[in-house]
């Protein structure tokens, strides 16, 4: 057994105990927590089976995202407390030993940053049913959730970490519209917009499968009420700083929160949900308050500038520190940056109204706003090469966050797919490296780096049960350029947001419009037109077994092989035949189910400087794919196991299911 075949068997085998890990604590755990939710009596549902055909198949052992979402789905289920209707615990500390997850009011991620809209999505992608338990309690914990009024609430009882951390929040409006804050003992539920959006995303999701009208009808009492908290102003509205109790009112001469942090949080996250709802069903007043929240975004927040550039928070211009990981930032006389992902997810809710409503030239302000994230200038430290964006927009930032690295593999898969844009070698080159690095496989590196850290007793809001196993399948939420855990380890917002990007790839990446089916990237996939086996980045090598008559098969070529390359050559059922270039793809005609068609060409391999995050490293890349890091990293290192895609000229192969649902949702 090679190195990368003893990792894989450990992957798995570990994926397999953890499953034990996790019925071992069902059957044995009582509910000891009793959150008091917003109401008692929730209306029925059910979770409509994942249906679809499953089969063995025998598969290049090269990326498959379908396998990194089985893991996702492992982990985001796995996080979880069975002692409190499975609420994930929202942080895991792996500089302490021994590692702990612990819970506080930021595991409100579970719903506000996409965890629960995803899962369905992901089951969608590979019907897996592992810890299917988790999602039937979920839901129905979310409609517990609901309020008189319709929005979605917080309970700050029967949670003892309920009001852990709850600053960020305040202040709490009331019916009388005075306010008080979380902390006061009165108040036991409150709501907000960001409470809100995801809701609304994930009920719609759950919509599309079911077409159940009970989640029609509980989303559309939302919006309106949410229509009802707004600040007017001309075109644009905004919610104000802080959450409400029930039939709260807002003063409305109240302040409007700006920035990237700020800004984002209350006002310009709530468009993607409104969007997704208003593409979906058509309704009107969705449409009304997204567009006047996008008005805000782009014109007012003060998050980005008329030409799309990230713009600072103004709360922190004309500091000298910036106190977050490493310490000091300089922002003095700084104009651009600011928060990665409350900048990403403002973008990613502009473009979901810009593809909802057709409107091309809010697209094409979104692509001028990506752009400048791709390129704000050397010192910021972002690497289109391997895909890794700062958490925060600050010169000499030391750590990327999945969250933001999500964002910019969602923005590319949006601008990509309406036409604003072609990021698909981007996204080819994001996926294969930083992206599939930062999501954690395996358990024992994190115990092994814990081990050397201070030993330290167990909160009671805290658990050191089994953390490494059940965060495998997470992505990382302080990583460097070659290190998986610069401090802490995860924050569970990635969790939702490093999945959602995933889902948008695995679903975009193969695509059947009339009687065209276009591979945009060259990696294993089951769809139901085709299944595609890649030997990137072993050889160059992509075959594609059609399972339905095509007219036209358009295969993207690799980056690094321009258009017309002499050196790729097509096969169909082993004849050659001359290829066909269409632009960056290769055009095969006239094929029928069962007809084999096969692309090959050259994978050179090149070292390249590149500067990821403050330093600068040596990377040696194999077509896409970096097979190699230095100076590497010692703690978790990334990029630690590829040496064998330099060494074997093939793919090893081996056998996997593939599932292809029987309906797919276009997300
Ligand atoms: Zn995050």
């Amino acid at each position: 057994m090679n190195r990368r075949e003893l990792l894989r068997a450990t992957t798995l085998s570990s994926l397999g105990r953890l499953v034990d890990v996790r019925r071992e604590i069902s059957s044995t755990a009582t509910p000891q927590y009793r959150p008091e939710y917003a109401r008692k009596e929730v209306p029925p549902f059910q979770i409509v089976p994942y249906r679809g055909e499953s089969y063995e198949d025998t598969v290049p052992d090269t990326l498959d995202l379908q396998e990194r979402a089985e893991l996702a789905i492992h982990g985001m289920t796995s996080i979880t407390d069975p002692r409190c209707d499975y609420e994930i615990f929202w942080l895991a500390d792996f500089f302490r030993n021994p590692p702990v997850m612990l819970h506080d009011f930021s595991d409100w991620c579970q719903n506000v940053e996409g965890i629960m809209e995803v899962l369905p999505l992901l089951r969608t992608a590979t019907g897996s049913e592992l810890n299917s338990e988790v999602d039937a309690i979920w839901m129905r914990t979310l409609l517990e959730s609901i309020g008189s009024d319709g929005l979605c609430y917080i309970p700050l009882n029967g949670r003892p970490w309920g009001r852990i951390k709850t600053a960020g929040i305040d202040p709490v409006w009331k019916p009388d519209a005075s306010v008080t804050w979380s902390g006061d003992p009165r108040i036991s539920q409150v709501a907000n917009a960001c409470t809100s959006q995801r809701a609304i995303a994930t009920m719609t999701v759950y919509y599309l499968r079911d077409h159940n009208s009970m989640w029609k009808a509980t989303i559309e009492k939302m919006i309106d009420r949410l229509s009802q908290l707004t600040i007017e102003r001309e075109d644009y509205c905004y919610f104000p700083a802080g959450s409400c109790e029930e039939n709260a009112k807002i003063n409305q001469r109240a302040d409007m929160p700006v920035g990237s942090l700020w800004g984002c949080s209350w006002n310009s996250r709530t468009i993607q949900g409104l969007s997704q709802y208003f593409k979906v069903t058509g309704y009107e007043p969705a449409r009304e308050l997204a567009g006047k929240l996008a008005r805000y975004t782009r014109y007012h927040g003060q998050i980005f500038d008329s030409q799309g550039r990230w713009l600072l928070d103004p709360e922190a211009k004309g500091r000298k520190l910036y106190p977050d990981i490493g310490g000091i930032y300089e922002v003095e006389g700084l104009q651009f940056g600011g928060h990665g992902h409350g900048h990403g997810i403002a973008l990613v809710s502009l473009m979901e109204y810009a593809e909802a409503c057709g409107d091309k030239d809010l697209q094409k302000y979104c692509k001028a706003a990506f752009e400048w994230a791709l390129n704000p200038g050397a010192e910021y430290g972002v690497s289109r090469t391997v895909g890794w964006f700062p958490e925060w927009y600050l010169p000499g930032y030391q750590a990327s966050e999945s969250c933001i690295d999500g964002d910019m593999l969602a923005l590319a898969v949006k601008l990509s797919r309406v036409g604003a844009g072609d990021y698909w070698d981007d996204i080819d080159r994001w996926i294969r490296n930083h992206f599939a690095e930062a999501q954690l496989l395996r358990p024992e590196p994190v115990y092994q780096l814990a081990q050397d850290q201070p030993h330290r007793s167990v909160n009671e809001n805290e658990t050191a049960d089994r953390v490494p196993e059940r965060s495998v399948g997470v992505w990382a939420g302080w990583a460097s350029g070659n290190e998986w855990a610069t401090w802490i380890g995860i924050q569970h917002c990635c969790t939702g947001n490093a999945p959602r990007a995933l889902y948008y790839v695995w679903s975009e990446m193969v695509e059947r419009r009339n009687d065209i089916l276009r591979i945009h990237l060259l990696l294993n996939r089951a769809s139901s037109w085709a299944d595609v086996y890649s030997d990137l980045p072993f050889q160059g090598r992509v075959d594609v077994k059609m399972k339905q008559e095509c007219k036209n098969l358009l295969l993207r070529a690799p980056e690094w092989v321009e258009s017309n390359n002499p050196q790729v050559a097509c096969r169909l059922n082993g004849t050659i035949r001359q290829p066909i270039w269409n632009g960056r793809y290769v055009a095969i005609e006239n094929l029928r189910a069962g007809d084999r068609a096969t692309l090959t060409f050259p994978v050179p391999v090149r070292t390249v400087q590149e500067r990821i995050g403050a330093q600068t490293y040596t990377l040696v890349i194999k077509g896409n794919t970096v097979v190699s890091i230095e100076p590497p990293g010692n703690r978790m290192p990334l990029y630690a196991s590829r040496t064998s895609f330099l060494e074997n000229k093939e793919a090893p192969r081996r056998k996997v299911r593939r599932f292809v649902a029987e309906t797919e949702v276009r997300w």
